[in-house]
């Protein structure tokens, strides 16, 4: 009983600080990114969309859904971390997360591959519970909600039933009890994640031409390599990269058709780069 007094004291008390923290890396990372690609690019990416746009009452009936669901979601990181960090601190009497503070205890070079570390960790495990989530027994508890939006924005990129958010927050106490980590650069490898997710999700295609078919580039997943995966419900698993997808063969068979369709007008995109 105890225990579980102490933890929610624990959250309440953190609740404030963590809801304004998470708050704003999601107004940054998908409201930043809804405000570029759907406001700000809107007429100079017409012609990289991926696929017609949904009609705007559905449209926002659907982002009104993401918003509300990413809310509980911001809420579950916040709980799971609370809750995690306590009951460690119990076990072990100390924080036994890996986080430190002075930049010349591991130096530049390795802060750096941390970010690089967290990267790849995080596609990794992004993959297998991402195929996970899909296995039939699996789907509608952790996953279903997420693929409702079908046509996705840059708010779907956090609109999760909780089952999938406290699965997805998991990586977080699994990396840090292992690998140390400065928390600037913690701080920056979550502003890149969500900013990545955002863009993965909006639908408009923002690599340039030939990008997918790259020998070497091609390792960097695309928009639309997950636009794919919402439009059918299966295949293109990866975050970050393709990598795991390509061994195990679970890569759309169009992906790079369709990729090259949705970059095969790019003369506008460039006319509002040089603009700006
Ligand atoms: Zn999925
Ligand atoms: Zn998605």
């Amino acid at each position: 009983m105890d225990f579980i007094i102490g933890a929610l004291d624990y959250f309440v008390t953190n609740l404030a600080e963590g809801m304004r923290i998470e708050g704003m890396r999601y107004l940054i990372g998908a409201g930043g990114t809804f405000f570029i690609t759907w406001i700000l690019l809107r007429g100079a990416l017409a012609n990289r969309r991926i696929r017609k746009a949904l009609p705007a009452k559905l449209r926002n009936k659907q982002i009104g859904r993401e918003l509300r669901n990413s809310s509980i979601t911001i809420l579950v990181f916040v709980f799971a971390y609370s809750l995690t960090e306590y009951t460690l601190q119990s076990i072990f009497g100390q924080s036994v997360f890996r986080i430190y503070t002075d930049v010349a205890e591991y130096g530049w070079v390795y802060l750096v591959f941390s970010v690089v570390l967290w990267t790849v960790g995080l596609d990794t495990y992004f993959y297998w519970t991402h195929r996970f989530m899909h296995h039939k027994r699996f789907y509608k508890f952790f996953h279903m909600a997420h693929h409702r939006s079908h046509n996705p924005t840059p708010f779907t990129a956090y609109s999760f039933a909780p089952p999938e958010a406290i699965l997805v927050y998991l990586f977080v106490p699994i990396f840090f009890t292992i690998v140390p980590m400065h928390d600037v650069a913690f701080v920056s490898a979550m502003l890149i994640q969500i900013i990545r997710n955002a863009m993965a999700h909006c639908g408009y295609e923002l690599f340039p031409r030939g990008w997918a078919q790259h020998p070497i580039l091609g390792i960097f997943s695309t928009v639309t390599h997950h636009d794919l995966h919402h439009e059918k419900g299966n295949g293109n698993y990866g975050f970050y990269f393709t990598f795991w997808d390509r061994v195990m063969g679970t890569e759309h068979a169009d992906y790079i058709e369709r990729f090259a369709r949705a970059t095969e007008n790019s003369s506008k995109l460039k006319t509002a780069f040089e603009r700006i």
